[in-house]
């Protein structure tokens, strides 16, 4: 194969620049396109943190659907509705609601952790030559709830056992041993020893952009509106001007639906938003990512101090930032941990999801010379470095000897 090919990418997320850095790691010539400076406030500059290659088990679950009508109607539940996006939502929700068999919950829980498996070392060697100093925290991640009806919890502690994840169940001593700050609310919990966490995703994700340019990768600002040919070759088209490459990956996270429609394939791609506010200089407060499983929401200390992330709301991408929600994530901070100060930052974001909580990783189906990497959902930023693995194997024509039909386009045609 040539290794001289061109390929474009649209979106410097950490699935675009992951990308980039992998097929680099191949030889080829790499241009990655953004409308925004990198790091700026997308999904992957303002998540969590969290590398959990644990998270094999989806939302949708058999269980799930009685429990969402009081969810989407309790102030303190994770889940929220943008009322004038209903009508937009309802072929997506359906989809969901199709996805909820214990069979496809199984399904996408074994795909997901075939990837999520090979999710740390992807980091590792992607990360080989940056330094990470101070930048990421291998304390593990815990998982908390103080629902008595433990019956969700049994389901998803059954399946990670299932598939052999490394998780330990937690009494509410061992919680305390763990984390003392956190007042004493639990009823239970689960340790995952060896889920890591970012001090700064957006620290992480520069020096990553950084290497990439210092490799020779080009970088343009510029919004993509469009994808052409000429010939086979794709053409990424902005405002004013045009660009063919040889290969083109379409990386832009929650976005990306706008392109895939222009090129007639229709993904069910839309978008889980969620929420940050930070608690500045309390980030000594905890020693790890700490989710408070039941309410939906988790802290994790950062550079910026506690961030406080959570809330599923389905509203698309234009709606404003909801008020209630940003309240929502206050009060539910406050509810685990006293004396915290004024919060800062109130920060929305995209997760970009499909309705069977698989990403999309492959060729398009119409356009041999153009992939797809993007639906990562809530394990985007862990699943970016072996997702950009995955995808440069695809372009070098190499064997990964991974079952990918999973996370075909094609599996929505
Ligand atoms: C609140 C929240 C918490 C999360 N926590 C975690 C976590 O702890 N762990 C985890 O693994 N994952 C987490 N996630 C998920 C993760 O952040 C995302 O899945 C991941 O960042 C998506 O990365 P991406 O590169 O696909 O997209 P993005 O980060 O959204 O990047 C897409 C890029 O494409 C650019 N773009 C879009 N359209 C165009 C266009 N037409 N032309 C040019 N540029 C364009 C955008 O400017 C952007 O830079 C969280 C997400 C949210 C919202």
């Amino acid at each position: 194969m040539d290794k001289n090919i061109k390929i474009g990418i649209v979106g410097a997320g950490i699935q675009g620049i992951s990308n980039a850095l992998f097929l680099q790691k191949k030889g080829f010539d790499l241009t990655i396109f953004d409308r925004d400076t990198p790091g700026s406030h997308v999904a992957s500059y303002g998540n969590a943190g969290h590398f959990s290659p644990y998270a094999s088990v989806p939302i949708n679950r058999p269980d799930i659907l009685s429990d969402i009508p009081a969810m989407l109607f309790s102030s303190n539940g994770p889940l929220a509705l943008k009322w004038n996006y209903l009508p937009k939502m309802i072929p997506w929700g359906l989809q969901f609601i199709k996805n909820c068999t214990t069979e496809k919950m199984m399904h996408t829980a074994r795909n997901m952790h075939q990837i999520l498996d090979l999710a740390l070392p992807a980091y590792d060697e992607l990360c080989d030559e940056i330094n990470l100093d101070g930048l990421v925290e291998r304390n593990g991640i815990l998982y908390i709830w103080n629902d008595q009806n433990l019956k969700s919890r049994e389901l998803e502690i059954n399946v990670r056992n299932e598939l052999g994840v490394d998780q330990q169940v937690v009494t509410p001593k061992e919680i305390h041993d763990l984390e003392p700050n956190i007042k004493p609310i639990y009823h239970g919990g689960v340790y995952y020893k060896n889920g890591r966490h970012a001090r700064n995703p957006k620290k992480i994700l520069l020096k990553l952009f950084d290497l990439f340019l210092k490799k020779g990768g080009k970088f343009l600002k510029m919004n993509i509106k469009d994808i052409q040919f000429d010939a086979e070759k794709p053409i990424f088209i902005t405002e004013t001007q045009r660009f063919i490459f040889d290969k083109i990956i379409i990386a832009c996270g929650a976005f990306s639906k706008k392109l895939t429609d222009n090129l007639d394939e229709k993904i069910p791609l839309d978008t889980e938003r969620g929420y940050h506010v930070h608690f500045k200089d309390c980030d000594h407060l905890l020693s790890r990512p700490v989710i408070f499983q039941n309410r939906g929401f988790g802290i994790t200390p950062m550079e910026q101090g506690l961030r406080v992330v959570g809330t599923v709301e389905f509203g698309g991408l234009d709606n404003p930032l909801s008020k209630s929600r940003i309240k929502n994530l206050i009060n539910n901070a406050k509810y685990m941990l006293d004396d915290l100060p004024e919060h800062e930052d109130e920060w929305l974001g995209f997760r970009p999801s499909l309705p069977d909580f698989l990403p999309v990783m492959g060729p398009s189906k119409n356009y041999k010379n153009i992939y797809y990497c993007f639906g990562h959902h809530h394990l985007g930023w862990t699943l970016g470095p072996i997702s950009g693995k995955i995808i440069s194997g695809m372009i070098a024509n190499e064997n990964t000897n991974l079952n990918l039909d999973p996370y075909s386009s094609k599996r929505f045609s």
